[in-house]
């Protein structure tokens, strides 16, 4: 026949602890509600009778001594609950949870801290290239005078008397099972199970101060507002000591005077002379990587587009750039002196420009290829 030590699969000299831990593995598979078998449900009983006798350190001793534990209770029947109450509470526990306390033992101080989010603003030409950015921070950082321990120098924390250490407090419930025990956190130290008496002066007894930091962020090439960088570890310092969380760092691009950036190319516009049009003409352009030359061929339109292949903006994944998309506007002179009208008016005498018929026409050409391009802008 197999002993009670044998059912909760425990050693004669285990401990009360050793012993609900074992009980509490095996209630949580045997358990009627999760497994629902006939022989599950033996089990069951067995186990939790072993630990019922087991649990009582006084009916435990009249276990061991007479190898039954019907010296003065009679098992089930017998006349004290005091052990059948304790079962319950840790059925309870064990299927419900303890209170929000986690499973039973007392919380922990030591947190992961929490993520944080800071935007930074960086111009349309570090979007392009990638920048080094300086940051300046306002996080919890790890309080340097206690390293997170949160105890003033030779001090520690000590078991809390309330609850003594374990972070719970028992209260007695009714249910349809009549009253039954269930835990909350311990209001005393508000579940950790020891209290800090002597907390250090700069933390206030947390672990962490607020301090203002710097550091420097890699932002890659390609970047675009609303782009968010992830900085492991750089974020909140945990209470306690506890890890920090990440920091994210949301980019914003500022507005350029020159460039506007649609995916990852860049438009600009040119203004060149109605006569630079007509006759064409070499010119020289800023851009961000520096001078191009640009030929402009006779006789080009309003709205005609130069592309410069690879000046637009990197690609964030991938490789290579966007294009640079230079669209080309005619300037019509406004003021003309005697000499120069002169000369425009025997040029429109010679292509037979002076008499102009002023017939509409659907748009078309380039102007519609713009809109095309541009519509979404
Ligand atoms: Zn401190
Ligand atoms: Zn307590």
């Amino acid at each position: 026949m197999s002993t009670h030590y044998d059912v909760l699969g425990v050693s004669r000299d285990a401990s009360g602890e050793e012993i609900k831990k074992a009980y509490r593995k095996l209630a949580r598979t045997l358990h009627p509600d999760v497994n629902p078998g006939e022989d599950a449900a033996d089990r069951f009983k067995a186990v939790t009778h072993a630990y019922e006798v087991l649990s009582d350190p006084q009916k435990r001793r009249v276990y061991d001594t007479t190898g039954n534990e019907n010296g003065t209770d009679n098992g089930f029947g017998g006349g004290s609950y005091s052990g059948q109450g304790f079962a319950f509470q840790d059925i309870f526990e064990t299927f419900f949870g303890a209170g929000g306390g986690g499973q039973g033992g007392p919380a922990s101080r030591v947190r992961r801290g929490q993520d944080a989010l800071i935007s930074v603003r960086i111009d349309l030409r570090d979007a392009v290239f990638g920048v080094n950015k300086k940051l300046e921070v306002d996080t919890a950082v790890v309080c340097p005078t206690c390293e997170g321990s949160c105890c003033r120098e030779g001090s520690h924390p000590v078991r809390c008397d309330i609850c003594g250490g374990s972070g719970q407090v028992q209260r007695a419930v009714r249910s349809i099972l009549g009253q039954v025990m269930t835990s909350a956190p311990c209001g005393s130290c508000e579940g950790f199970g020891t209290v800090i008496k002597d907390p250090c002066n700069e933390c206030n007894g947390q672990g962490r101060i607020r301090s203002r930091r710097s550091l420097t962020v890699k932002v890659p090439a390609g970047v675009a507002t609303g782009t968010r960088i992830q900085l492991s570890g750089q974020g909140e310092a945990g209470p306690a000591g506890g890890p920090s969380g990440d920091l994210y760092v949301e980019i914003r691009v500022n507005n350029d005077p020159t460039f506007v950036r649609e995916g990852d190319d860049l438009h600009a516009t040119l203004n060149i002379p109605m006569t630079s049009a007509a006759l064409g003409t070499e010119l020289s352009l800023e851009t961000f990587d520096g001078q191009q030359e640009i030929d402009v061929k006779p006789g080009t339109q309003p709205g005609e587009i130069i592309t410069l292949r690879g000046l637009g903006v990197t690609h964030l994944r991938g490789y290579g750039r966007g294009d640079l998309l230079v669209h080309l506007q005619v300037e019509t002179p406004e003021k003309l002196d005697a000499a120069q009208e002169d000369l425009l008016r025997q040029l429109a005498k010679l292509r037979g420009e002076h008499n102009h018929p002023g017939k509409l026409a659907a748009g078309g050409g380039v102007f519609a290829k713009l809109r095309e391009r541009l519509g979404s802008l």
